[in-house]
């Protein structure tokens, strides 16, 4: 049993009615437990947040930029064990381990620079109407609580916790049930910081610790990032209050590979959108839309590429892809596979969980999958690629943006005007152009449609965990 809720500054054991066990996907078994927050709990922690903020948000912009740039350095310090974590935790490889820690060491780096240019000042407002001055001021949005999916923990709860601590807002995270362990190292560096007890608090715990914050009325914003089924049950918890919600949903993304690409540079970026983390991204291009000319070359590299990869455990294998990192994931997964048999989809590679312990799957594509497929248009979670040819560019874009999702797209193609005028007509949050999941903390991240509302990184992710206020003034 771990002590593992922050609260007010302090350790604390749960003392809800839930015991999460932490698993280790490779093998299947479980290698921690901890007992959940309970309700009465949520409401110390959102307490805390509320006492902390009157002095939180009265330091300078630099001293917070200081206490940010102290979590990018202990980040640093403890990424042996931060990397091992991830390994054992989420099934990642050692590569994607090391970058989801070093994106998260961006992130905090970057929000402190931020936080040093809020203006100390506030900033004069030049008025057409004689007789009056106004001056504008940028507040933090207040108490704020933060939910979390499993898939990237460190780096989703980063590009939260950077820019609403760097804006003056005191916070309440609520990790995932799944990975619950690796977000206590922000806990434990806000204790080696020294920073205001209240400032962050992090209560562990599944959906109804979830439901239970999100439905706090001593909140002032939730951010979420998750499922599109948790995410409207949020909504409808920020609308019973008429308070305000960023929202990270799912995603259906495509791939749109033009037939005058370098086919084996094509096939290193589709293997990569669909199969990094397992294919648990948001962002995976899970829709591989690709042109008449190119197809008959493509596919079967493709298929042989997925084939080769080294699928194992991360701890004691060379690999290139991990397991699935949950059970049900793993059984949501294997669904999909039954439902692709029933719809009779035609399968190059893949579609099946691997015979051995723990929770794995083989790199998987369908080809010339029909647009009624539940494969084509419902979000999986998994290493599973559908593929569907076109033959002119107007065909491409209609059926990338014939989607209920709008998160991400990649476009492929030596012609680079065409790939630009491609990029503009996709409706989607991010477009990556002869490149795939390449994120940086100055861009932002965000979906149209039923993505989310919102955008995290760079200055949006800021403006996110900020509120606008004007002073006008008359003069006479
Ligand atoms: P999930 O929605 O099941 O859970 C997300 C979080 O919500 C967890 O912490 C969970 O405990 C909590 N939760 C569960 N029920 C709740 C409730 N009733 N009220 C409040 N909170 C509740 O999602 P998941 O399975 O953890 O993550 C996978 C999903 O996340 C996928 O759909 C994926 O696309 C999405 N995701 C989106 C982004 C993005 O940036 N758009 C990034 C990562 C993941």
């Amino acid at each position: 049993m771990t002590t593992s809720h922050y609260i007010a500054g302090r350790w604390v054991e749960g003392q809800g009615t839930d015991c999460i066990s932490v698993n280790d996907p490779a093998l299947g078994l479980p290698f921690a437990e901890l007992m959940a927050a309970s309700v009465a709990q949520v409401d110390q922690a959102v307490a805390a947040a509320r006492d902390a903020l009157p002095t939180w948000k009265a330091l300078t912009a630099s001293t917070r930029a200081a206490f940010l740039r102290g979590f990018a350095e202990q980040l640093g310090q403890r990424r042996e064990a931060l990397i091992a974590l991830q390994m054992r935790n989420n099934g990642k490889p050692r590569h994607e381990a090391e970058i989801d820690l070093d994106d998260a060491i961006a992130t905090f780096a970057y929000y402190a620079e931020l936080a040093e240019q809020l203006p100390e000042k506030n900033r004069e407002v030049p008025l057409a109407a004689p007789g009056f001055t106004a001056r504008t001021r940028l507040e933090p949005v207040g108490v704020v609580g933060l939910i979390v999916p499993w898939n990237f923990p460190l780096v989703t709860s980063a590009w939260k916790l950077a820019p609403a601590l760097a804006a003056g807002c005191t916070v309440v995270l609520k990790p995932s049930e799944v990975t619950p362990l690796i977000e206590q190292a922000y806990g434990q560096i806000a204790d080696t910081l020294g920073l205001p007890a209240g400032v962050l608090n992090i209560v562990n715990g599944k959906a109804e610790t979830g439901a239970a914050l999100s439905s706090h009325n001593g909140l002032d914003k939730l951010s979420f990032t998750g499922s599109n089924n948790v995410g409207s049950q949020v909504m409808r918890s920020a609308s019973a209050q008429c308070r305000p919600v960023t929202l990270e949903l799912g995603g259906k993304s495509a791939i749109v590979v033009f037939d005058d690409c370098d086919v084996d540079q094509a096939v290193e970026w589709i293997v990569a959108g669909i199969t990094w983390n397992a294919g648990q991204m948001c962002s995976a291009t899970s829709r591989l839309l690709v042109q008449d000319g190119i197809a008959d070359a493509l596919l079967p590299r493709l298929q042989q590429a997925l084939e080769k990869l080294r699928v194992g455990n991360p701890l004691s294998e060379d690999v290139d892809m991990g397991p699935l990192t949950s059970q049900a994931q793993w059984l949501k997964v294997a669904g999909y596979f039954a439902t692709a048999r029933e719809e009779g989809l035609q399968c190059l590679a893949g579609g099946k969980a691997l015979d051995r312990e723990g929770w794995f799957v083989s790199p998987t594509l369908y080809v010339d999958v029909p647009v009624d497929s539940r494969l084509w248009s419902e979000e999986i979670f998994g290493p599973v690629l559908c593929a569907r040819r076109f033959s002119t560019e107007a065909q491409a874009i209609a059926e990338a943006n014939d989607s209920r999702f709008g998160l991400v797209a990649t476009v492929c193609s030596a012609d680079l005007e065409r790939a630009e005028r491609v990029a503009d007509a996709l409706e989607v949050g991010h477009v990556w152009i002869n490149s795939v999941q390449a994120v940086f903390v100055e861009t932002s991240w965000g979906g149209t449609k039923g993505s989310g509302i919102g955008r995290e990184l760079g200055p949006w992710g800021l403006s996110g965990y900020l509120s606008v206020k004007h002073v006008t003034r008359c003069l006479g």
